[in-house]
């Protein structure tokens, strides 16, 4: 059994939507349908969540909302005509999206995410009438029937354990099961909402709960690539990669999956294959859990600007006991999560990512690191890129950090940091924003180009 997942690009017009009816049909395996809400058809076009989002502000404002709710009824309109579809599924939509803004709502994020959630919902009822109308025996299931249970974080929420065993029933359903992506139910019954890009985790979850073979998350290219391919011309393709070869360089900045995606594939060792709708031919790149290495260290290379450093320096520092907790908790009292600490025998330097950083937060905790620990100096640098070098192959291989470093040293790139875990599955180096770029072509040069 298999679980797949189709992305918004998938999603995007009814000739699209027939490629993902012919994948689906062409595996008896293929029983657990997740979708996306129709996404861009053509790069200047805009998603319907974010038209979904934009309607939903204009009516917690008070604004003409109407012209945008009509855009939304419209793209499924015409998704509809063009799948031959007729009128009724159209006017069901238009009344699920008319009761949906019409309810009550106590606060905000929960009408915001009741509206975000339209996109997902009625793609799924959308394509399920299509299937049936193609003579496929499926149907639409609601997360609230299946026993999706999330945390009430709106816009942000989490799987509630209890999810897994319910879902787990769904292995007894008839036919071809359409589940919309993107959210799930609080236990009094609201709708809430992953992150943005979250009907991948809906995937994830769903294949590790029915415990499948593969989970197939459907996009829109062949397969991962070893860099980004609007760094690097024609960058090779990826067949295999481990769980933590993907998380790593999905961290810095790799945007196949969604970062929290994973997570319950990984628990239950289920493999993740990520296909293309447009050339399903094509075997893509496939996730494991191991993988034999194939001959090169490196897996792929990616990087991700945005970081900042909060550089602390004290005489001594190695000798106090309780310095490093004593800086952690300043920031754990900011809620201001860290993502890297190298440190000196008199220095430390925690790597932040500038967005949890508003000019408020930066004050109180510079001003807190410098009256309660008694520095001799603490200052903070913007301008922070991370590149990361990624590679289970790269674990007890002599030379890898010199390849990088000529490399990088011979297109002039200055390191600022550099950081390798104990598990030497990544290198990570701290460079300029402007450098990031020239970094990733080069080392990519360096690992893929020479013989
Ligand atoms: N439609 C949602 C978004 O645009 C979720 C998803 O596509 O995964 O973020």
């Amino acid at each position: 059994m298999k679980v797949c997942k189709f992305g918004g690009t998938s999603m995007a017009s009814g000739e699209q939507i027939r490629k993902v009816c012919s994948i689906i049909a062409s595996d008896p395996e293929r029983r657990v349908v997740v979708v996306s809400a129709p996404g861009k058809r053509f790069d200047s076009d805009t998603k319907v969540t974010d038209l979904l989002i934009s309607c939903a502000e204009k009516y917690l404002v008070n604004g003409d909302y109407k012209p945008v709710l009509d855009e939304i009824i419209g793209r499924f309109g015409e998704i509809a005509a063009d799948l031959g579809l007729g009128r009724q599924i159209v006017t069901d939509i238009e009344n699920n999206l008319y009761t949906r803004i019409s309810l009550p709502y106590d606060s905000p994020e929960k009408f915001m995410d009741r509206m975000k959630a339209a996109g997902e919902d009625n793609a799924a009822r959308l394509t399920a009438c299509y299937l049936r109308s193609q003579g496929i025996n499926a149907q639409y299931l609601n997360p609230k029937d299946a026993g999706l249970f999330l945390s009430d974080e709106y816009g942000n929420a989490r799987v509630l354990p209890q999810s897994f065993k319910n879902l787990a029933k769904i292995k007894n359903m008839e036919g071809i099961i359409i589940f919309p992506g993107f959210f799930g139910y609080s236990l009094s019954g609201e709708v809430v909402t992953f992150p943005r890009g979250g009907s991948d985790i809906t995937g994830s979850i769903l294949a590790a709960a029915l415990e499948v073979d593969v989970y197939e998350n459907f996009t829109d290219v062949d397969s991962v690539f070893v860099a980004s391919p609007k760094i690097v011309e024609n960058p090779k393709p990826i067949s295999e990669l481990t769980y933590r070869e993907m998380r790593e360089l999905a961290y810095a900045g790799f945007s196949v999956l969604h970062e929290e995606t994973l997570e319950p594939v990984y628990q239950r060792g289920i493999p993740v294959n990520i296909r293309n709708t447009n050339n399903p031919s094509s075997p893509g790149t496939m996730i494991t859990p191991a993988r034999k290495t194939n001959g090169c260290p490196v897996a792929g290379v990616a990087g991700d600007k945005g970081f900042c450093s909060i550089n602390i320096h004290k005489y001594m520092m190695n000798r106090e006991i309780g310095f490093g907790r004593k800086v952690l908790q300043i920031l754990e009292e900011e809620f201001v999560p860290f993502e890297h600490m190298p440190s000196g025998i008199d220095d430390i330097s925690i790597i932040l990512r500038r967005k949890y950083l508003d000019d408020d937060r930066k004050s109180r905790i510079m001003e807190r690191i410098a009256k309660e620990l008694r520095v001799d100096s603490v200052s903070i640098e913007y301008d922070l890129a991370l590149v990361m070098v990624v590679g289970e192959g790269m674990n007890r291989t002599v030379g890898i950090m010199s390849r990088i470093t000529k490399a990088l040293a011979q297109s002039g790139i200055n390191i600022r940091m550099v950081n390798q875990g104990s598990s030497e599955v990544s290198i990570m180096f701290g460079i300029s924003e402007a450098d990031v770029e020239k970094a990733i072509k080069c080392i990519y040069e360096e690992f893929f180009c020479l013989a």
